[in-house]
């Protein structure tokens, strides 16, 4: 860890910013996590200097992170980051800056990924032996960071989401009034018990 003090020449007498090197960073002040704004990816605080340096071939010291996000303090490191992740598999707002793509998630806890498959070998493995059964449901994922960090975690929308919720059920009660009378009809005249069990499968198919 490179623990140098801020040269001279990196902040001028009154404190305001000597160079006008801008860095691609960006600070997600929601979730202390600062980002590559060219990478679209969070860089934990010890990372910086490394990531712009091997990415960016710019090279960039603590003070001219600080100065570049007007903080005071660090953001949040690698080590905090992996904590945050296990703590935090499921989000109010997106980690700003970084892509929220659509993916799947775990019914049963709160695991999540980018592709299918993966659930399917999460559910095989780790719900095994509970009775209860887990499905795959449809998720917004992100993946805040790379490197050991690299993992998914579940984005809930924001206010827009509970909009679109309220219109969801709406729409499964219209569809479950007209499912009732789609089977009274059908009872009026020569019905078999068969086509209502089709009328529902296709029915359960449809709302979820
Ligand atoms: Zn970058
Ligand atoms: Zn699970």
């Amino acid at each position: 860890m490179l623990n140098q003090e801020a040269e001279p020449d990196d902040i001028r007498p009154d404190g305001t910013p000597q160079g006008l090197i801008q860095f691609p960073l960006r600070l997600d002040t929601d979730h202390d996590i600062v980002v590559c704004t060219d990478c679209c990816i969070g860089i934990p605080f010890d990372w910086i200097g490394g990531h712009m340096k091997d990415n960016h071939g710019l090279k960039c010291n603590d003070p001219q992170v600080f100065q570049c996000l007007n903080i005071m303090t660090p953001t949040m490191k690698s080590e905090e980051a992996q904590e945050w992740l296990s703590t935090n598999r499921i989000i109010k707002k997106a980690v700003d800056g970084v892509p929220v793509l659509q993916g799947f998630a775990c019914s049963l806890c709160s695991y999540s990924g980018k592709k299918r498959t993966v659930l399917y070998n999460h559910i095989s493995s780790t719900h095994k032996d509970e009775n209860a059964r887990a499905t795959i449901v449809e998720r917004k994922v992100q993946k805040p960071f790379q490197g050991h960090l690299k993992q998914y975690i579940q984005v809930e929308s924001g206010d827009d989401s509970e909009v679109e919720d309220e219109d969801a059920d709406e729409w499964k009660l219209k569809l479950n009034d007209d499912f009732t009378r789609l089977v009274e009809e059908n009872h009026q005249g020569e019905s078999t018990g068969n086509l209502d069990l089709r009328l529902i499968n296709s029915f359960i198919a449809k709302i979820r």
